[in-house]
């Protein structure tokens, strides 16, 4: 038996990371063009960096995490999300008083979950975060970019947002009392999981996926007669700048995320494309975890979106350009050759060269990889000054001047 990756992880080659690679080459684009910078932070973090941002009751920490003991004995954890290593580096480089940082990020991501389709333990992830601005412009213009960056990828079709307010904490203390009433009355048809969130986070609730729990939820008051003024203005303004900004939305009052960080907006985008696994991007607003990283109370809002859930939605990628295979035939030849080969690769141009094997090799293998012209160098042309250019598809061939092949071929 040979080697196997480990269970949950995967080999990207060929089409597949193409397919990744255009959308994150797609997304750093546009998000550039919401003058967003791209930081990098390390794979792997003080353990407490995610424990306590993330919400000590939430699935990511109680049960997704890869945390271990390193050789010094200190607890690290393999990062599960982008949010809390960006906030992490907020505070570590001294950039609090910068504010606005709009900050993008690619890369993999680590948790513990049952593989299948779209759900992965090592995954990627796609995100943007805009610290500082408190406005709810900020949110829109977030998740604009997201909706930008979706349609740029031609998947904003089967994809709908859906759009939720979790108040402020007035609001949500307000809202939590009443959920605790709705849910303590059906405490024993819920979950086990769900009775423990009872006690610590009865908002998470709204969250199970456990088909028992969600009749319940279903029944469960919503948020909108609990929202302070302040929160129903903030609310207001999202979605007046989401009509601004032209993004479709759809109200879901059941939307809270699965991490404890978020206030006022929730969101995720969602598609019934890929089964079970349906989100492919999703954020809100967590104005609370610059200062739970240690810094100051800061106003903070961003999303992630899973690229490997993207990959899948896409419809086509652009191949890669047809290359130009060069064929010498002899050793004098194979010494201009190179020269040719540097040429065409200087003008842009992709270009294959085989280092043995007769002409009739070398052009089988030209057809192989998709070559569209083989610049063929015998002796008898170079003695001319040219080299024969064939046309893969027509099958024609032309004299060139060996000057000249870049420019033919390009
Ligand atoms: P889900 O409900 O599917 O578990 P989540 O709420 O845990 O998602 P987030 O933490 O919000 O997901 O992460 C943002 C996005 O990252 C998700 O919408 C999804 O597209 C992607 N994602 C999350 N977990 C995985 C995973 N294990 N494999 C692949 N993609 C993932
Ligand atoms: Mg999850």
């Amino acid at each position: 038996m040979g080697v196997q990756p480990v269970r949950g992880t995967r080999d990207l080659l060929g089409e597949d990371q193409r397919r990744h690679a255009h959308v994150v080459a797609t997304a750093r684009r546009v998000a550039g063009l919401y003058g967003f910078d791209e930081w990098q932070t390390p794979i792997f973090e003080d353990t407490t960096v995610f424990a306590r941002s993330l919400g000590e009751t939430s699935d990511v920490v109680t049960k997704e995490m890869y945390t271990f003991a390193d050789r010094g004995g200190d607890s690290v954890t393999l990062r599960p999300e982008g949010t809390a290593g960006i906030c992490r580096a907020l505070v570590s480089n001294g950039l609090t008083q910068s504010l606005p940082q709009k900050v993008f990020y690619a890369g993999p991501m680590f948790r513990y979950e049952r593989p299948q389709k779209g759900r992965y333990r090592q995954f990627h992830q796609i995100g943007m975060e805009l610290i500082g601005p408190a406005e709810p412009l900020a949110d829109a213009e977030v998740i604009a970019c997201g909706h930008t960056i979706l349609t740029t990828l031609g998947v904003a079709g089967n994809v709908t947002l859906e759009l939720n307010t979790l108040g402020d904490a007035a609001s949500r203390a307000a809202y939590r009392a009443a959920l605790v009433t709705h849910f303590t009355a059906a405490r024993d048809a819920l979950s086990d999981d769900s009775r423990m969130r009872l006690e610590k986070n009865p908002l998470r609730i709204l969250d199970s996926k456990d088909a028992g729990d969600r009749e319940i939820v279903a029944a469960a008051p919503t948020i909108a007669p609990f929202l302070t003024p302040q929160a129903q203005e903030f609310w207001d303004g999202l979605r007046r700048a989401l009509d601004l900004f032209a993004v479709p939305f759809i109200e879901n009052p059941r939307i809270v995320r699965g991490l404890d960080y978020y206030s006022h907006t929730a969101f995720e985008f969602v598609t019934d494309a890929l089964g079970a696994q349906g989100t492919v991007l999703a954020g809100g607003r967590y104005d609370g975890l610059v200062a739970d990283m240690g810094g100051p109370p800061t106003p903070a809002v961003g999303w992630a979106a899973g690229i490997d859930r993207l990959a899948l939605l896409l419809a086509d990628v652009p191949a890669p350009a047809r290359p130009v295979a060069v064929v010498p035939l002899g050793d004098a030849a194979q010494a201009a050759a190179i020269g040719v080969l540097s040429a065409l690769r200087a003008h842009g141009l992709r270009a294959e060269m085989a280092y043995r094997g007769n002409l009739k090799k070398r052009l089988e293998r030209a057809n192989r990889i998709g070559a569209k012209f083989a610049v063929i160098l015998g002796e008898a042309e170079l003695a001319r000054g040219v080299a024969q250019v064939k046309d893969l598809d027509s099958g024609t061939q032309t004299d060139v001047a060996l000057h000249a092949v870049t420019a033919f071929c390009a």
